[in-house]
């Protein structure tokens, strides 16, 4: 299933929500424990909120559950387009890897676009993930009547396992996508950026919040997002109190996925959507939906039902900890990869895996230990 290139590549960018973070901004991830660093313990003031750092509680006893999600990841990258689907329209919207909350509203607008100028204006939308629902609202805002059918509601989706910092990382391989796929990417991240900024507030679970991303090489050149980060500067060696050489000091914004896809189920149902549990096994069940124009926003299951095998699941595993309101930053990098701490208002979480090929849909106690020693000593120095 996952072929040698995809796991050398894997090692190399040490893919998961937080390491492409780093690369993201011009610098390899931290993929080692320590640099050598000899930082005593400190109080570290934080460079935006000028506050101290208070370090988060980990401890195996506290666990509340663990949790495992397949990122629908597309190394060639994401699909929006549209075809002719007999006597049909149906427009792609899947693929997002480990990026698609934050890339939804730009990525569904630009799905949304494809049938702008449609005399037609009733939708069939399969999947009700984030792209199903946010694909939804775009519609609804444009006049569209739409029917959402799928499989599962929102609660149990990817959707709702994701961590939910805004960062389109992990989206596709860099060797892989095309040029047209990279500007398409940018798009899509710029109209979600935008968007999700203008909906920040508690009702849609949305805050702004100080992210550290931790990385061992110095960052030397931009990166294709760094307009996304306000505030962001790059801490040396000995001004930051993580165990690697480099510290990225930046805001970002926290999509708290429970929150924010219960608030979509609402506005589309206040907005006359229906939701219609219904799963489809091939074409021919697509194509004895009523409606002419069709989305398709089933993430990974678009591997089944439109013979897509260029989609892998990338699993991941979160530790879920009760939340910990001192603890209002999030941080990404250190331990052997994929590492990270989201301190949200429902739960801490700590990621993570991204494992290409891998369908196991179990936590791995293995997993588990990792997260927790590794995050133990990232912060062993607060
Ligand atoms: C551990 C983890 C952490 C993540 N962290 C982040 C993060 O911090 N930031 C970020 O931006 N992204 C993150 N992601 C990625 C994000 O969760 C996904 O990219 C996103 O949820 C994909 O949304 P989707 O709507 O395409 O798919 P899904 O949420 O999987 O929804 C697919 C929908 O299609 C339906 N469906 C599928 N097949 C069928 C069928 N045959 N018939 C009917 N219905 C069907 C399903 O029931 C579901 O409703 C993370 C993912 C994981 C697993």
């Amino acid at each position: 299933m996952v072929n040698k290139n995809l796991k050398r590549r894997e090692f190399l960018q040490g893919v998961g929500a937080g390491t492409l973070a780093a690369s993201l901004v011009g610098c390899s991830a931290s993929s080692s424990g320590t640099s050598g660093k000899t930082l005593a313990k400190t109080a570290f003031q934080r460079p935006f909120s000028r506050k101290p750092m208070v370090a988060p509680k980990i401890s195996a006893n506290n666990i509340v559950t663990e949790i495992v999600g397949h990122r629908p990841y597309r190394p060639e990258g994401f699909v929006v387009n549209s075809e002719v689907f007999g006597n049909k329209t149906l427009v792609h919207n899947y693929g997002h890897g480990g990026g698609g909350i934050s890339l939804s509203w730009g990525s569904s607008a630009l799905a949304v676009n494809e049938v702008a100028n449609s005399e037609i204006k009733e939708a069939a939308i399969i999947g009700s993930g984030v792209m199903g629902l946010t694909t939804a609202r775009l519609l609804q805002e444009a006049g569209w009547k739409v029917t959402l059918y799928t499989k599962a509601m929102p609660r149990f989706t990817t959707s709702q396992v994701a961590g939910g910092e805004w960062g389109p990382y992990s989206v596709h391989d860099p060797l892989l996508s095309s040029l047209a796929f990279k500007s398409q990417l940018q798009q899509a991240a710029k109209i979600a950026h935008g968007t999700f900024a203008k909906m920040v507030g508690s009702d849609y679970g949305i805050q702004w919040k100080e992210l550290y991303t931790a990385v061992n090489t110095k960052p030397d050149d931009e990166g294709p997002f760094r307009q996304f980060y306000p505030y962001t500067q790059v801490l040396g060696p000995n001004e930051h109190p993580f165990p690697t050489n480099y510290c990225i000091s930046s805001l970002t914004m926290l999509i708290e996925t429970t929150t924010f896809l219960r608030r979509l189920v609402s506005d589309i149902k206040l907005f006359g959507g229906e939701f219609v549990i219904r799963e489809f096994h091939d074409q021919d069940d697509i194509h004895s939906l009523s409606q002419s124009v069709l989305f398709n926003c089933t993430g990974l299951g678009s591997r089944a039902l439109f013979n897509d095998e260029g989609i892998l699941p990338a699993k991941g595993q979160l530790v879920l900890l009760p939340p910990d309101p001192a603890v209002d930053y999030l941080t990404v990098g250190g331990g052997t990869g994929s590492l990270y701490m989201f301190s949200r208002n429902d739960y801490m979480i700590l990621g993570g895996t991204f494992k290409p090929g891998d369908w196991s849909t179990e936590p791995e106690p293995i997993e588990t230990a990792r997260i927790l020693s590794e995050s133990q000593a990232f912060f062993s120095l607060i």
